[in-house]
């Protein structure tokens, strides 16, 4: 008789937002914006988070390890993972890094599909499962969570797939990930794949006629189809106790399952899957925003859960519904996510206590935040929107990040001129820009006053990116409200996106070309000191 493996009503949240998601191009994230959205994920109540691939770039470790910091030793504490293959100096350095969470883990992978192991590892199955064998008996000594994934598990053999989980749980692993690495599976496959391991690789490491009591089997999905949230759920169907996922589904390609789309998923069908997560649901909405101003990431307006549109209702007869009782036409409510309904506005009267109880109001923890640089922003802002409808709460968070003093390059101002249809002259643009404490300003002409301003910061600082992208947004809904903007850099291979908010939009785009430049130069130092591995992941 088979019993029940793991708690039917109780799924963890996997978190690998710090690492999956950061690995998308323009998404990576230093150990100062990995703290600061750490701080966030761990307020939502994951179970685990994965904070990063130890090995895969020199500063990793001390990025981890802030994560950890940041995260605090409380015994409700998520787990804390890094991500490393099965080299032996992989696996210490990941321990190190994890060593002072309360509850430390590894993650462990290797590819195990015919194709990966013919191009990509060039060896037999039978050796990259041997060296899996060898690396769990290997972490075990040290700790106790340990999770195995099999890379392009969806496109492994099932009965490979069985023999690998199988002897990983004989050596000692605890949670048993079986990627869809590159998307590829179906709904109904990724379900049936997890029925199928649940009971055929069940056989317990203690005892082998009794069933495994201790294994977790998780799912993680990638959304090359756009199944990655159908798939997550088919798979908790299927019996896997673990998804793992990143806010806004940022990740490799097209991304991963995105944690607010499969949470609201579960706790609105509840009556349909029975199961929990412990996600505090409430601050799903600040989390995607605050990732969404920390890397620049904008949120398409029609995005699940999230979206700018995922309450609105335009139709006229949507409207009269909604009025007349709002779950005519929603099956969830903002308040459930923790999206304000009735913002509340700030104008430029607001004083510290007003913004700060607004600020708390939206989940922001204050502790580590310059209140002093927030108040400056505020004022600047209120003031170059006087007359206006004030500032809204999405503008508001969005001062909590801007520039800062300590960086290479700080942006101090910039003025142009254009004359619209002359053929006698370009616009221009000066910019002032402090380059390690010294001011320089230098005037350039372009093809308009964005293009001659770049063009200056270019001359002043002697950094020639290549533009990959860049877009303009408002924040707020008043005219006069504030521009985001975002811009894409590539440099000797390196992709960053920098991101800048002011009322002028040239301002808003120099602000963001000079924060991708600074990411740059950051990125550069660190690798001047280690050099840089890249490794394809689960
Ligand atoms: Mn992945």
């Amino acid at each position: 008789m088979i019993e029940v493996e793991q708690s039917q009503d109780y799924v963890r949240i996997f978190d690998t937002t710090l690492r999956d998601g950061e690995q998308a191009p323009g998404c990576t994230m230093g150990a100062q914006e990995k703290v600061r959205m750490a701080a966030v994920i761990a307020d939502l109540g994951v179970s685990v988070i994965e904070a990063g691939f130890a090995a895969a770039r020199a500063g990793e470790p001390e990025a981890i390890r802030a994560v950890v910091a940041a995260v605090g030793r409380e015994s409700n504490s998520p787990v804390i993972l890094s991500l490393a293959r099965t080299r032996r100096d992989d696996i210490d350095m990941a321990l190190a890094a994890v060593k002072d969470a309360a509850h430390p883990g590894i993650h462990l992978f290797i590819a195990t599909s015919e194709l990966h192991l013919r191009e990509k590892l060039v060896i037999p199955f039978e050796e990259a499962l041997s060296q899996m064998v060898e690396a769990v008996e290997y972490a075990k000594q040290f700790v106790g969570h340990i999770e195995v994934s099999a890379e392009d598990a969806t496109r492994t053999s099932p009965d490979r797939l069985v023999e690998f989980y199988k002897a990983l749980i004989r050596a000692g692993a605890t949670v048993c990930n079986v990627p869809d690495t590159t998307g590829y599976a179906t709904v109904d496959d990724y379900r049936a794949l997890f029925r199928n391991l649940l009971q055929q690789a069940r056989v317990c490491a203690c005892n082998k006629r009794r069933p495994c009591h201790h294994v977790t089997w998780s799912a993680h999905v990638h959304d090359d189809l756009g199944l990655a949230v159908a798939k997550s759920l088919a798979a908790v169907q299927g019996g896997a106790r673990q998804v793992e996922c990143t806010l806004l589904g940022i990740g490799e390609r097209c991304g991963n399952t995105a944690l607010e789309e499969v949470v609201m998923a579960l706790d609105t069908r509840q009556d349909r899957f029975g199961i929990a997560t412990h996600v505090h649901t409430t601050g799903l909405w600040r989390a995607c925003q605050e990732l969404s101003q920390t890397i620049g990431f904008p949120i398409p307006m029609n995005k699940p859960v999230v979206g700018a549109n995922a309450f609105a209702h335009e139709a006229g007869i949507h409207q009269d519904g909604v009025l007349a009782n709002r779950a005519t036409y929603e099956i969830m409510s903002p308040a459930r996510i923790g999206r304000p309904i009735d913002e509340l506005v700030l104008g430029k009267h607001s004083g510290r206590k007003g913004i700060n109880d607004r600020l708390r109001a939206l989940g922001v923890d204050l502790d580590g935040v310059d209140m002093n640089l927030v108040l400056e922003r505020f004022k600047a802002l209120a003031e170059a929107k006087r007359g206006s409808h004030g500032i809204d709460d999405a503008e508001l968070l969005a001062l909590l990040v801007g520039p800062s003093d300590c960086e290479r390059f700080v942006l101090r101002s910039a003025f142009g001129s254009t004359a619209l249809n002359s053929a006698h002259r370009s616009p221009t643009a000066h910019v002032f820009l402090v380059v390690n404490g010294q001011e320089h300003d230098l005037e350039r002409d372009g093809d308009g006053i964005i293009d001659a301003a770049f063009a200056a910061v270019q001359d002043i600082t002697h950094l020639d990116p290549q533009l990959l992208d860049f877009q303009l947004r408002t924040i707020g809904r008043a005219t006069d409200a504030m521009g985001q903007a975002v811009v894409v850099l590539k440099l000797d291979g390196t992709v960053v996106r920098g991101v800048g908010v002011h009322t002028d939009v040239t301002m808003a785009a120099l602000e963001a070309y000079v924060s991708g430049l600074n990411k740059l130069e950051r990125l550069r130092e660190f690798r001047a000191t280690n050099g840089q591995v890249t490794e394809p992941t689960p």
